[in-house]
C-alpha cells in the first residue's frame, strides 16, 4: 500500500507541476495584452490610525482579471512582468489610475485620504521618474500632498546618493515617501538614519503572533523606537488579529494595516463599505 501511495503522490505532483507550468505559460503569454485590453484593476487597502478607528490612507494594489484563469495576484504576475520588461508600463498605469481614483474619492465622497502607490525599481530608476509622477498628478488633479509612494530596499541598491536627492526632491514637492517591507530581506538600519523618507512600513514577518513572544515584542518595539528617533512614522503591516492590533498600537505604531482591520477591496466595495462610512 505504501508503494501505491508513493506512486500516487508522485503522479499528483507531476500533474500539479504540469498544470503549474501550463498556467505559467498562459499567464506569460497573455501578459503583453493585459494592459491594452484593460484587464488590470486596482484594489485599495485602507491604512488606519493607531486607534484602529480612522482610515488615513488607501494603498493601491494591482489585480489582473485574466479572462480564462480569473484573478491573478501580483505575487504571481509581477515577477514575470519584471522579467519581460513591462514593469515601467504597468507602474505608469497604476500611478495614473491611483491618482484618478484618489481625486474621485476626494471629490465625490469628500474624503481627504492619501493614496499610497507601490513602484518598481525599474520605474523608479528612470531618469524621467519625477516628471512622470508630476504628470500623473497634474493630469488627474490629485494634490501633491495626497500622494505617497512606497519603495523598498531594492530601490537603494544602485546609487544611494542619487536616490537620496530624488527622495528629497519629491518630498519638497509634497509627495510622501514610505519604505515598504522593512525587516524582510536585506533592510539596513542605516536606511532609518539616512534616507529622506517619512514613513517606515514594518513587514508582516516582524509582527509577533502574541505577547508571549516577549523577545520578539521587544525587538519590534526597539525598531519602532529607533524609527521615532529619526522622526519617522511607523506603520505595521499584516495585522491579522485583535491582539496584534492592540500590541502594535501600545508599542507606539502610528498606523496599522492588515486583514483584521480591512482587506484590499475593489473600488465598488470601497465606495459601499469604506468611503461612505463616517
Ligand atoms: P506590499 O506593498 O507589501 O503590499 C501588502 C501585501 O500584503 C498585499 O498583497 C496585501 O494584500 C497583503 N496583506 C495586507 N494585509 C495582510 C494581512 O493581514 N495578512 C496577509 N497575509 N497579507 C496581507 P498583494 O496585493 O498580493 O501584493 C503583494 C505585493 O505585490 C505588494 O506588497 C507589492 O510589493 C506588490 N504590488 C502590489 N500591487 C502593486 C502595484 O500596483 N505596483 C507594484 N510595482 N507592485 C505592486
Ligand atoms: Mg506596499
Ligand atoms: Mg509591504
Ligand atoms: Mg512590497
Amino acid at each position: 500500500a505504501a508503494k501505491k501511495d508513493g506512486k500516487n503522490t508522485i503522479s499528483y505532483y507531476a500533474r500539479q507541476m504540469q498544470s503549474d507550468s501550463a498556467r505559467n505559460a498562459l499567464v506569460a503569454n497573455d501578459l503583453p495584452k493585459a494592459l491594452i485590453e484593460e484587464q488590470f484593476e486596482l484594489y485599495f487597502q485602507p491604512l488606519y490610525s493607531s486607534s484602529g478607528e480612522t482610515v488615513t490612507a488607501l494603498e493601491a494594489l494591482i489585480r489582473w482579471n485574466h479572462p480564462a484563469v480569473g484573478l491573478v495576484s501580483p505575487g504571481e504576475f509581477l515577477p514575470l512582468a519584471e522579467e519581460m520588461g513591462f514593469m515601467p508600463k504597468i507602474d505608469e498605469w497604476v500611478l495614473r489610475e491611483a491618482c484618478r481614483c484618489g481625486k474621485e474619492f476626494q471629490e465625490t465622497y469628500n474624503r481627504n485620504l492619501r493614496i499610497s502607490v507601490n513602484l518598481s525599481t525599474h520605474f523608479f530608476t528612470q531618469s524621467q521618474f519625477a516628471s512622470r509622477v508630476f504628470e500623473a498628478l497634474d493630469a488627474t488633479g490629485l494634490p501633491y500632498e495626497s500622494l505617497q509612494i512606497e519603495i523598498t530596499e531594492r530601490h537603494m541598491l544602485k546609487n544611494l546618493e542619487e536616490t537620496k536627492q530624488l527622495l528629497t526632491f519629491l518630498q519638497t514637492s509634497g509627495i510622501g515617501v514610505a519604505l515598504d517591507d522593512f525587516g524582510k530581506g536585506y533592510s539596513s538600519l542605516n536606511y532609518l538614519r539616512e534616507l529622506p523618507i517619512q514613513t517606515l512600513k514594518l513587514d508582516a514577518s516582524l509582527i509577533p503572533d502574541s505577547l508571549e513572544r516577549s523577545a520578539d515584542v521587544e525587538f519590534v518595539h526597539n525598531i519602532i523606537k529607533i524609527a521615532h528617533l529619526y522622526q519617522l512614522k511607523v506603520v505595521a503591516e499584516g495585522i491579522e488579529t485583535s491582539e496584534q492590533q492592540q500590541m502594535l498600537s501600545t508599542l507606539g505604531c502610528n498606523g496599522l494595516q492588515g486583514f483584521w482591520l480591512a482587506r484590499p477591496a475593489s473600488v465598488d466595495e470601497l465606495k459601499r463599505r469604506i468611503l461612505t462610512a463616517s
